[in-house]
């Protein structure tokens, strides 16, 4: 998988996404460059961020005076001025930048930039909204969908997986998900292996295809 040599990355638009975004790739030691119309916000961040930028970057004269097209990543996050969101995006994919990433306030426009070539299309909102579901509706206390349809969740343990060896209970075979981790009340989380024994009400880590972990976390 791709590794970047080039830690930095340019975030135009400042809001509640993309300074979440900017702050969090500045704690793992990435530059940013962040870029936001609104000058009371671009204040606001100056002293975070590694380097802040009060522009329209709609612009692509602007764009390039900022070195924009010089960054391997950038993100856009820009919702709610769909224009905005999309003639941004248009300019750094003009300007050849090979990252681009873009947050997309609905389907549609999610698709729009998909249509454009952005390589990286988010929906927040949708995708939070769907994860949060799977919390509501079960036992489970995280949930990640990756690849296509395969899961990774994090579940009190069903009755089935306890009490016995991992190998014995035979849950991959019966149930198609793979048991990964345990985390006992008290203790660090730590890999399964077939001859561990998972006790009621303790946490476990579990994949497989979607479906499957979904059923395996609903069974008593
Ligand atoms: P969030 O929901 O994450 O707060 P918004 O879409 O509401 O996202 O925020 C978008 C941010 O992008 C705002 O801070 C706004 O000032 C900024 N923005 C919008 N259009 C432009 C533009 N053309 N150039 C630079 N920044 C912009």
């Amino acid at each position: 998988y791709k590794t970047y040599a080039d830690q930095r990355v340019a975030v135009i638009g400042l809001g509640r996404f993309g300074n979440s975004l900017a702050n969090e790739l500045m704690r793992r030691g990435w530059d940013v460059l962040g870029i936001d119309a609104d000058t009371r916000l671009v204040q606001k961040y100056s002293d975070q961020l590694t380097h802040t930028a009060v522009a329209d970057a709609t612009d692509p004269v602007v764009l390039g005076q900022l070195g924009v097209h010089e960054f391997t990543s950038a993100v856009v996050g820009i919702g709610s001025d769909i224009e905005a969101s999309i003639l941004i995006s248009s300019n750094l994919l003009e300007a050849g930048v090979p990252n681009i990433w873009a947050k997309a306030i609905s389907r549609q426009h999610g698709q729009i930039l998909e249509r454009l070539g952005v390589h990286h299309v988010v929906l927040p909102e949708h995708e939070m909204g769907e994860r949060v579901a799977h919390l509501v509706t079960g036992r489970m206390l995280d949930f990640i969908e990756f690849d296509d349809d395969y899961a990774l969740v994090k579940t009190v343990a069903p009755g089935v997986a306890t009490g016995r060896p991992l190998g014995q209970s035979q849950v991959r075979s019966r149930y198609g998900v793979t048991v990964v981790g345990i985390k006992r009340p008290g203790e660090d989380f730590t890999y399964a292996t077939a001859e561990t024994v998972v006790a009621k009400g303790d946490i476990i880590v579990v994949t497989g295809k979607t479906g499957a972990v979904e059923a395996f976390t609903e069974l008593p």
